[in-house]
């Protein structure tokens, strides 16, 4: 199997496929219990999944892209709770 090298510092969205630093995207992680969140540090360990937009996560979801991308199977309560973490971050940080 071919395996495309992708360089190290550069995520792209699991929605759209755009690329960006890794502080334009959102990040959300699967953690070591199993539980998932949205990272608002980027840093949490665990599994993570980028998406870089509110829209994109949406789309994420609809799609099942973030289950595959985290091997986890996310309920309506993650979805909800993730997005609501997501746009409290979002405007927190335009606002
Ligand atoms: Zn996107």
């Amino acid at each position: 199997m071919a395996q495309v090298q992708k360089p190290k510092r550069e995520r792209s969205c699991i929605a759209c496929g755009c690329k960006a630093t890794k502080g334009e995207l959102v990040r959300i992680v699967r953690r070591s219990d199993g539980a998932v969140a949205f990272d608002a540090t980027g840093k949490a360990a665990g599994r993570g999944a980028y998406v870089c937009s509110e829209a994109c996560f949406e789309k994420a979801v609809r799609t099942k892209r973030l289950d595959r991308a985290l091997r986890a199977s996310l309920t309506e309560e993650d979805y909800e709770r993730i997005a609501s973490d997501m746009a409290g971050a979002i405007r927190g940080a335009t606002g």
